[in-house]
């Protein structure tokens, strides 16, 4: 009895009156329209670039192009490829005196149509594709799927695509085994229940009129030559996520939580931001930085492990007071980072896999992780208990619920983030971010309370460290 009465404490709705619950609301309908609009790397750095243009942020392309320099109080973002973003509000200190970074990842779970992706087979077509990041395939089958990309033609024209999301669009799927003649395939493990070469997206069934020799091909190459101008070949230098169509929304008779897509990790990517664009002027040069490839190992020039960041705060360093390297090194080594991602949320269907006392719950608010890993910290970035106790100092004094949390059991869990990478530069960096349920399934929930929370963690942070 006493201990219910403990862990209500900690639930942060019950901190909230009604005014202030209304306005965790209002917060969560922007990010279920961003989530919406944004289910790819490129349509969050569009949509962010949007947003931040709007808050008086300039492209760090045009005050180098025009060799101007930067000011305590300018607002700076730079694009890197269209799927790395990262803003910067430049502070009154020093640049050596370090960054203030909120770091989240855009890329998400989904599945990728290949380079040679169309082909027909019994009188259907089909897209062939290649999984991105860690997914229980079989969740992927029977659902409304849409297509989200860009095709570039050789002549460089890039042609945007999304098919699917309005509601008199039609969508694709992924095809499952009737149960009627399913009894092989229920006695396979889950891992082979359904494999990654036969994640096939069925895309049409009606043959071109007139045509022998794979005609319903030939007709939807004739769509797409029609209504987006480009042919079967165009797709050797096409980028096609297929994810899960449809609208963020309210999860819980309460409303209390949000499905969606990807929240794994624009949930963490929405409310850095949000945080950021509520700071007008700063002591330390503050960072907001959006990166893809975290679910593939943070690998390629738009990953975290790429040059771009480093490059990045040079220009920035060299725009504001003149560039030389020890600056640089300076400046990295003395910045401070919160590298957020989402955290397992305990999840009474599947109390095995976590140890309560070290366990995230929806409701306790943003979620820190001093280290990730598993079987014997493996791989972690474990965050030192000085930064650890400064930042709950922080929390604390801006009334943010907080909560610590491990990803399962110590032999069970595991999982990496950018953490690592940014600790490479020897700069203060913890994990944290917002507990989900269904991590990694086509559709994810948070609770509305958690992310707004965690918008607020980030704000302090910004504020105070
Ligand atoms: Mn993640
Ligand atoms: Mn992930």
């Amino acid at each position: 009895m006493k201990n219910e009465k403990k862990d209500l404490d900690k639930n942060a709705w019950s901190k909230y009156n009604n005014k202030q619950v209304e306005e965790v609301f209002t917060f969560c309908e922007g990010y279920k329209n961003f989530m919406s609009t944004c289910k790819t790397e490129r349509e969050c750095v569009t949509e962010v670039i949007k947003l931040a243009k709007a808050e008086g942020y300039k492209d760090i392309e045009e005050i180098i192009r025009d060799k101007k320099k930067l000011q305590s109080g300018d607002k700076v973002f730079a694009n890197n490829k269209g799927k790395t973003i990262a803003l910067f509000i430049i502070g009154n200190e020093q640049m050596e005196k370090g960054l203030k970074i909120l770091g989240a990842h855009i890329d998400s779970p989904r599945l990728d149509a290949k380079q040679n992706p169309l082909y027909e087979d019994s009188e259907l077509v089909l897209l062939d594709t290649h999984y991105y990041g860690g997914i229980k395939k079989y969740q992927w089958v029977t659902l409304p799927l849409a297509l989200h990309g860009v095709v570039v033609k050789k002549d460089g024209t890039v042609i945007d695509i999304c098919i699917g999301e309005d509601e008199n669009d039609p969508v694709v799927g992924v095809s499952d085994l009737l149960v009627h003649l399913a009894g092989d395939q229920m006695g396979k493990k889950g891992d082979k229940v359904v494999e990654g070469e036969d994640l096939n997206v069925l895309v049409g069934s009606m043959p071109l009129k007139g045509t022998k020799k794979d005609a319903v091909k030939a007709n939807i190459l004739k769509i797409l030559k029609e209504k987006y101008d480009f042919e079967e070949e165009d797709f050797l230098s096409a980028e096609i996520e297929i994810v899960p169509a449809g609208k963020a929304r309210d999860y819980g008779l309460d409303r209390s939580m949000v499905m969606a897509y990807g929240h794994d990790d624009r949930v963490c990517s929405y409310t850095s931001l949000m945080a950021m664009f509520d700071i007008k002027e700063t002591d330390k040069t503050c960072c907001c930085l959006l990166v893809d490839k975290e679910e593939v190992g943070s690998i390629g020039a738009t990953g975290m492990q790429s040059r771009f960041f480093e490059n990045i705060v040079a220009e920035v360093i060299d725009k504001v007071e003149g560039y030389s390297d020890l600056k640089l090194r300076r400046c990295l080594t003395n910045s401070k980072m919160l590298s957020s991602d989402v955290s397992a949320a305990f999840d009474p269907n599947y109390p095995s896999v976590m140890e309560k006392k070290n366990a995230a719950f929806f409701g306790r608010g943003m979620v820190f992780n001093k280290y990730t890993g598993a079987r014997g910290k493996s791989g972690c970035n474990d965050a030192n208990a000085e930064y650890m106790a400064e930042l709950r100092s922080i929390m604390e004094k801006h009334d943010v619920s907080i909560q610590t949390a491990e990803l399962g059991k110590v032999d069970v869990g595991g999982g990496g983030t950018i953490a690592y990478i940014l600790a490479q530069y020897n700069m203060e960096v913890i994990d944290c971010g917002v507990a989900l349920h269904n991590m990694h399934a086509p559709w994810e929930v948070a609770s509305k309370v958690d992310i707004f929370e965690t918008m607020k963690g980030y704000r302090a942070f910004l504020i105070e460290v």
